[in-house]
């Protein structure tokens, strides 16, 4: 970290996200609405040492401080459209947890799993993430329950965690393909169920009659899917991208 001038700072990376979403589209809204997720942390340069993450496995969880890489490009403005409201209406960026922000920081409570050493690479495996692949990471905390969880705390509108009215059914072609790739990514069939579950097509697609075959990317994967009655999202296959 240096200081640019009195009102800059500008930070190295400790760490880099390997995560099960490639791309933007089909990542739930918030860590730990998809469990199955799972992806870890290589921590990179001098933040690659043992010594840092010392004590670290007594947490159960962690916050992750870090980059919205993805859309940091597209600037912000400072009022935004959340999708818990439907897309069509607008609130203050800070009112909000848009990736749009002046500053592009993110930050997630995730499942610390287990904390793995490879010749000299730390590697911290983690679920219930909802990272961009190759997320930069900026800082790792422990989640402190007694301090970090507040009962009875008021959240507007994301007081609860979104209704899920989809259920996922499989076709025979896509469960023929799935045989094949669970041994490689273990929970894949659950990753799938929850992260359709959440059904990630934009607010507006919802609203009516969607006959589009949406493709998202898990893993190397392009898993194509369709809504069934507005209620039901059937999988309809899964190939290997090159
Ligand atoms: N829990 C975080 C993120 C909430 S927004 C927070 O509250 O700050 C969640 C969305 O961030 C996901 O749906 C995904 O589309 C987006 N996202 C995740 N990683 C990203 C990245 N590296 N760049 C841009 N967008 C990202």
């Amino acid at each position: 970290m240096s200081a640019n001038n009195d009102n800059q700072i500008t930070f190295d990376f400790i760490g880099r996200i390997n995560s099960p979403y490639k791309e933007k589209f089909a990542i739930p809204r918030q860590p730990g609405l998809v469990s199955a997720a799972k992806g870890s942390i290589t921590l990179i340069n001098q933040a690659n040492n043992e010594e840092l993450v010392r004590g670290l496995t007594q947490f159960s969880h962690l916050w992750l401080l870090f980059i919205f890489h993805g859309t940091q490009q597209q600037g912000w403005k400072p009022l935004v459209r959340p999708p818990r409201l439907g897309g069509n209406k607008k609130l203050g960026v800070l009112a909000t947890r848009s990736t749009f922000r002046p500053n592009p920081i993110g930050m997630s409570v995730v499942k610390l799993d287990y904390i793995e050493q490879i010749e000299k690479q730390i590697i911290i495996h983690i679920s219930g993430l909802d990272l961009l692949d190759q997320t930069p990471i900026v800082d790792i905390k422990p989640y402190i329950p007694y301090s970090d969880s507040i009962n009875g705390a008021q959240a507007g509108f994301a007081q609860q965690e979104p209704y899920q009215p989809l259920s996922v059914t499989f076709s025979a072609q896509a469960q023929d393909q799935i045989i094949k790739f669970q041994e490689k990514y273990v929970d894949l069939v659950l990753l799938i169920e929850q992260v359709l579950a959440q059904d990630p097509r934009p607010a507006y697609k919802k609203l009516n009659i969607d006959e589009k075959v949406y493709g998202m990317a898990l893993y190397d994967l392009n898993i194509l899917w369709q809504v069934q009655d507005n209620n039901t999202v059937d999988v309809l296959s899964l190939n290997k991208m090159n």
